[in-house]
């Protein structure tokens, strides 16, 4: 099917593209980044923009950028940009670890970071990369820019806290302690499918002892987040099986699973406790 009918805004700098955005979203105005999610919905009529704001010849948005705390991408940084390591830092290994496992090839050349983070499919990777490492999303209006922390930020399927008028103009990553250690896992039933359960784990190691430790889990819930009690399990704990396992189980108790026409609760939990185990399993 062909989408509804629109009009496309091709704005070149931030400011004009954030005064489109402002005037065109009380009328349904998206902004239209890589596509990837936005045309096939449009495509099924699922969504009837009136107006589309497309970001891609906005000058400055193409920038990943470091200092020595922080990763910045932008908002037209594609997910292909991560297939070689963009900071020399873990971050970057774990980036480029993360990143093959997002759709198929084609779609990672056009895909951007900051859309999936917009799109907020609770199965994205990049979802949980952010809610994992407590990333920063930076939206920009006319109204200024509103730093939002990933815990405040995924509110749902599907749903965050940006504002209609808001356009996630970068997200930042904290860099990784130089001798971090991390992992990451998800199960899908074909390559390139989204994540059924998805685990991305990250932790240090003081006098042979677990500190620090991360783990998010996404794809099985409503949006991706930190596990508390399966970060407990590992706190000060020896990395091996035993502790592994007791973190896995944690995470799997401690989830509240979807349930859709693929998969039971149980079965949802089942995954989460093999891809929390088989990510630390790769940390280590
Ligand atoms: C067959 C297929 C398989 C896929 N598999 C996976 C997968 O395994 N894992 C995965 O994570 N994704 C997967 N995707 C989705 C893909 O990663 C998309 O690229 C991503 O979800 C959205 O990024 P985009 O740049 O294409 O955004 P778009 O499609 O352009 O936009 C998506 C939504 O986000 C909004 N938006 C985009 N950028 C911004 C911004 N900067 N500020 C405010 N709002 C914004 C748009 O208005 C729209 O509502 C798949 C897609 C397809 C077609």
């Amino acid at each position: 099917m062909k989408p509804a009918p629109f009009t496309c805004h091709v704005p070149k700098t931030l400011d004009e593209a954030l005064k489109v955005l402002a005037k065109v979203a009380p009328q349904d105005g998206r902004v239209l980044a890589g596509g990837q999610s936005l045309v096939p919905i449009m495509a099924f009529r699922l969504a009837k923009p009136a107006h589309l704001v497309d970001i891609n010849e906005v000058a400055g948005l193409d920038r990943v950028a470091s200092d020595d705390k922080t990763l910045s991408i932008g908002a037209r940084v594609r997910h292909a940009a991560f297939h070689k390591s963009v900071v020399d830092n873990p971050l970057g290994l774990l980036l480029t670890e993360v990143a093959r496992h997002i759709a198929h090839y084609p779609i990672r050349m056009r895909g951007t970071f900051c859309g999936s983070l917009a799109h907020a499919d609770p199965a994205s990777e990049w979802c949980l990369v952010a809610a994992t490492l407590d990333a920063t999303m930076v939206a920009k209006s006319t109204r200024g820019e509103r730093p939002i922390a990933a815990k405040d930020y995924f509110e749902g399927i599907m749903s965050t806290a940006l504002a209609e008028d808001e356009l996630l103009a970068e997200a930042r990553l904290p860099l990784l302690p130089a001798d971090a250690k991390f992992g990451f896992n998800e199960f899908n039933r074909r390559a390139g499918d989204f994540a059924m359960a998805a685990s991305l784990v990250s932790y240090r190691l003081q006098a042979g002892k677990i500190i620090e430790p991360r783990v998010g889990v996404g794809g099985a819930e409503t949006a991706p987040r930190r596990i508390a009690p399966a970060e407990a399990a590992l706190n000060d704990q020896t990395p091996g099986e035993a502790a592994f396992r007791a973190a896995a189980e944690a995470a799997a108790m401690a989830i509240d699973p979807l349930e859709d026409h693929q998969t039971t609760g149980e079965y949802r939990r089942d995954l989460v406790r093999a891809v929390v185990r088989r990510a630390l399993e790769q940390s280590a």
